[in-house]
């Protein structure tokens, strides 16, 4: 197969492309390296199959011959990382609304099927825990810039599916979870790489709020596993599908795992959220996933543990491993 990654120099997408790639597949990279990097993938640089094209997903004539040249898209490239988005929600808006815009009219043109990323951020202030597909999305306020990252998501799914509706556009779409693993950076505000970088360098470690919000967090390898075993699967058309980890865990007890495994004496410090992002900053105080969906349909499971992720964050952030 010939398969298209947009934002494939990113965390997720370059572990992706790489997974494609073992399998035999060919694999072309678009991305912008507006928050990806080629460091991501400079070892899959010369690899047989492999190709890349640094432009973004707005370029139509780009998109239009990339799409010609595949046979399916995974769509991955967007604004990423509460902190980037509470800073640039123009940007925000912009790419993850008219970059998906594009992405499908171009595939819709030669039927190519898509994968469009979106995410958990989508079910905003739901209560509803454990989240479900066919659940309501709860927004926040305008005012709050944090919204804008699951409006814009929520547009690209409606957007998504009126295709496949409307047209017969074949489309998946995904709702990834905290997805963790090497090559992720912290400098987006994601908070793993960030409580690791600290503990190495042996700095505080910034808890924002009283960490008493739980997150589950998802294995990179895992996640890919289940973009492609999606992908391959033709009754995933039409359909919605929770991606992560079940494995509930307070932000305060992360920060302490963390310290533990890398055996640091960083303190933990309580940073208030309008100190961290901006005033009347609204966090979700609990995420969790209902991923039988997924797992019904490909098996998906989950196969490591935090402490395992978390391991292989720390050697990975202190050049002990090269990532798998
Ligand atoms: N967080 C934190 N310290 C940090 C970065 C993040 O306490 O240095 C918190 C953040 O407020 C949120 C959780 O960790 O409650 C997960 O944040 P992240 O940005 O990784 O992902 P989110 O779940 O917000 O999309």
């Amino acid at each position: 197969m010939r398969i298209l990654v947009t934002g494939g120099a990113g965390f997720i997408g370059s572990h992706l492309a790489e997974r494609y790639l073992e399998r035999g597949d060919e694999v072309h990279v678009l991305d912008d390296l507006s928050t990806g990097s080629i460091e991501n993938i400079r070892h899959l640089k010369g690899e047989k199959g492999f190709q890349y094209t640094i432009d973004t997903v707005h370029n139509q004539s780009v998109v239009a011959e990339l799409v010609d040249w595949c046979d399916c898209v995974v769509h991955l490239a967007a604004a990423v990382g509460v902190k980037l988005i509470v800073q640039s929600p123009v940007r925000t808006i912009e790419t993850n609304v008219h970059g998906t815009e594009v992405v499908l009219q171009q595939a819709n043109k030669k039927k190519r099927k898509v994968l469009v990323a979106s995410t958990s951020e989508v079910y905003g202030l739901s209560t509803q825990v454990p989240f479900r597909e066919d659940g309501p999305l709860v927004m926040g306020a305008p005012t709050k810039g944090r919204w804008s990252y699951a409006c814009s998501k929520a547009i690209d799914e409606f957007l998504a599916l009126a295709y496949w509706r409307e047209k017969r556009l074949p489309v998946v779409i995904v709702r990834l979870f905290n997805t963790v693993g090497p090559r992720q950076t912290g400098q987006y505000g994601m908070v793993i790489p960030t409580f690791v970088r600290q503990a190495l360098a042996g700095r505080s470690l910034t808890v924002y709020g009283d960490g008493s919000q739980t997150r589950c967090f998802g294995y990179v390898g895992d996640v890919v596993g289940a973009l492609v075993g999606l992908m391959d699967e033709e009754r995933a058309v039409g359909e919605v599908f929770n991606i992560g980890s079940k494995e509930e865990v307070t932000i305060r007890e992360v920060a302490e795992r963390v310290k533990e495994l890398t055996k640091s004496d960083s303190e933990i410090v309580f940073v208030p959220y309008e100190e961290a992002y901006e005033s009347g900053f609204e966090d979700m105080p609990r995420r969790v996933p209902d991923i039988s969906k997924v797992s019904r349909l490909v098996g998906f499971r989950p196969s490591l543990s935090l402490d395992d992720i978390l391991q292989k964050v720390i050697d990975f952030q202190s050049g002990r491993q090269t990532p798998d």
